[in-house]
């Protein structure tokens, strides 16, 4: 391809609307332009760096023995209806009518789909497993769209479902899937970890997360470097609580302290000089249900701590939980908020985090204006409905596995994988027949990638001052030929001579055939982060071309017949640096203990 003729426009300037380096960058070096909130138009280059990604997928997963298909975007609600998901999936679902006034779906996601497929064309164990993947736009009305295609309301994703008899033949391609994933995300160039992810209200499930580390990335992570535990904090687990020490003292009777405008609990902790964990906090959230059933709630938790509203979501089996308001909560219980306390709370069920419980002593709100309890003792002063893991684990928290220091990073969700069990093909009535004629729901697997949103995340990985720094996997052309001045014959000669070298090496290459300045288009180069650019200019005199490496900026001299050979080597070493197969691989059912010794496992 010639850059006179490719429609790639960089910008100078930073566009305004962008916050983040990949959409930014996006945007500058040409890769795609946006049409309406969370929609764009990728251009040429954009195009090509998704259709690598694409490409890798496809490999890993053929490889991983599922099968293409393609499923329709436009989806009858009624197959939502047997789920229940077409009332329950709100506002981000993007709903159309047809002439006749009948309802469908631009598909955010294709469970029932599927489903309805199989429950079609599936009839015996024989036919089992099947894992079934398509590579197709996805439309969520997000609420909030933005990070350009990172979070975007059309955007590609790769996903598979797969189908299974048992449940070993379910955690085999489970297993087969997160290897898969694994190696895509390795040949992308990605800094990644699969983490432990919260399942939803969906018992039994198991899923895991991989994220690409990045500080702008919207999941917050921890990771045990002892043990390779690694979770989502939404549902990283707390470690054991110390148990209460046998034999302490117990406190004296409950007090009341006078505690005037004291409202927060490190002004609480310090107008008292108490540790901070040495208090509780009681807080109050509606759990909002399917059936729309709404019930307030009080939680008691340690004062240093928060909760993780998924663990309460999903102990209550609730659709979601909001904090609820002052007016409510005295409306209701008849207690003001900044003063609540679990002794003699009432018109609510109390839940109570289990750390809160092993405490010896705790000072905790009076339930009166203006005034807190001290030397209450959990189980003797209160007794709470139900006491369980309610609290946000962060960095510095003791690892639920081995009780080393936590590490917290960010993420960007880049994939997940999930063990779904029964729940679409009971719903949708999809069976097999076992192997003693008995009908059985099949049991399920979901596999998705956002494809557009893992070519941001290389960006925002693989990106310096000048621009993009492509992994050479992904990079939309992997070299760029600059004739210095097209103007000199001579120039000109050479690099059309090294341009159609490349062609001829299997280097995808393109050649800068601008009549511009060199200053231009060495900054668009580097904005574009071709893996390699070979400039033809004043050594051409000596018979000398010179290859540069955009990530090291190293800059080398070879003679002109040597220039696409020199290429195509640096180029299979670049990509060589990417092949899964010389990485340590971690399995996801490793104990705690393999996984501590995995990363040294080479399996060349
Ligand atoms: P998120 O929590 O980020 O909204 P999700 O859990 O809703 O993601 P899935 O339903 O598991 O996402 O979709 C599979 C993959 O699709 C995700 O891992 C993510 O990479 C990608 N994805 C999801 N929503 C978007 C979006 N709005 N824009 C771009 N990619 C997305
Ligand atoms: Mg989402």
């Amino acid at each position: 391809m010639r850059l006179s003729n490719l429609l790639a426009p960089t910008l100078r300037e930073t566009p305004a609307e962008a916050e983040i380096a990949s959409h930014q960058l996006m945007l500058r070096a040409g890769l795609m332009r946006k049409v309406a909130a969370g929609i764009y138009t990728f251009l040429p280059l954009g195009h090509r760096a998704v259709s690598n990604v694409e490409r890798i997928i496809r490999e890993e997963m053929d490889r991983a023995g599922a099968q293409e298909l393609r499923l329709p975007i436009v989806q009858p609600a009624e197959l939502w209806e047997e789920t229940g998901r077409w009332a329950a999936y709100g506002e981000e679902m993007w709903r159309v009518k047809d002439r006749h006034g009948r309802l469908f779906c631009l598909g955010p996601t294709h469970e029932e789909i599927v489903t309805d497929l199989v429950r079609n064309e599936v009839s015996s164990y024989r036919q089992l497993p099947i894992n079934l993947y398509q590579i197709q736009f996805k439309y969520r009305d997000e609420i909030r769209p933005r990070f350009g295609v990172m979070r975007a309301r059309e955007f590609v994703m790769k996903d598979a479902y797969s189908f299974h008899r048992d449940e070993a033949s379910l955690h085999e391609t489970y297993a087969r899937m997160y290897e898969a994933y694994w190696r895509i995300f390795t040949r992308c160039g990605l800094d990644f970890r699969p983490v432990l992810a919260d399942s939803g209200a969906i018992g039994g499930s198991y899923t895991h997360e991989f994220c690409a580390l990045a500080d702008a990335g919207e999941a917050a992570l921890v990771h045990c470097d002892a043990c390779g535990y690694a979770a989502n904090v939404e549902r990283a687990e707390a470690a054991p609580a110390e148990p209460r020490p046998a034999g302490a003292t117990p406190p004296g009777p409950a007090e009341r302290v006078a505690t005037p405008g004291v409202r927060s609990i490190p002004e609480l902790a310090a107008f008292l000089g108490v540790e901070a964990q040495e208090t509780a906090k009681t807080l109050f959230f509606w759990s909002i249900h399917g059936d729309g059933r709404q019930e307030l709630l009080a939680v008691l938790v340690r004062g240093d701590r928060d909760v993780n509203e998924v663990k309460l979501k999903n102990h209550l089996g609730a659709l979601h939980v909001q904090m609820a308001g002052a007016d409510e909560v005295r409306e209701k219980c008849g207690v003001p908020v900044g003063f609540a306390g679990p002794v003699g709370l009432k018109g609510v069920r109390l839940l109570a985090d289990v750390e809160v419980m092993a405490a010896p002593a705790l000072v905790v709100g009076a339930n009166a204006e203006d005034a807190h309890l001290r030397n209450v003792q959990p189980g003797r002063d209160f007794s709470p409905g139900a006491v369980l893991d309610l609290r946000l684990v962060g960095p510095g928290d003791a690892c639920p596995e081995c009780g080393a220091p936590l590490q917290g990073r960010r993420g960007i969700e880049v994939g997940q994988v999930f063990m779904l069990g029964t729940k679409y093909s009971e719903a949708m009535g999809a069976t097999f027949l076992d192997e003693h004629g008995q009908a059985r729901p099949v049991i399920m697997g979901c596999y998705g990638i956002g494809v557009t949103r893992t070519v941001a995340a290389v960006i925002e990985q693989h990106h310096d001052a000048d621009g993009i720094v492509w992994p050479a996997s992904v990079a939309p052309y992997q070299a760029v030929v600059v004739p210095v001045n097209v103007q000199e014959e001579a120039q000109r000669r050479a690099a059309e001579d090294i341009y159609r070298g490349l062609q001829a090496a299997g280097v995808e290459a393109v050649l800068d055939d601008r009549d511009e300045r060199p200053g231009v288009k060495f900054k668009d180069a580097d904005l574009v982060g071709f893996p390699f650019r070979v400039t033809v200019g004043k050594t051409l005199a000596e018979g000398q071309v010179e290859v540069t490496d955009r990530r090291t900026r190293e800059t080398r001299r070879v003679p002109l017949p040597e220039a696409a050979a020199a290429v195509r080597e640096r180029l299979a070493a670049a990509l060589a640096g990417l092949d899964p197969d010389r990485r340590p691989f971690t399995p996801w059912s490793a104990s705690p203990a393999e996984r501590a010794t995995a990363g040294a496992r080479e399996r060349v």
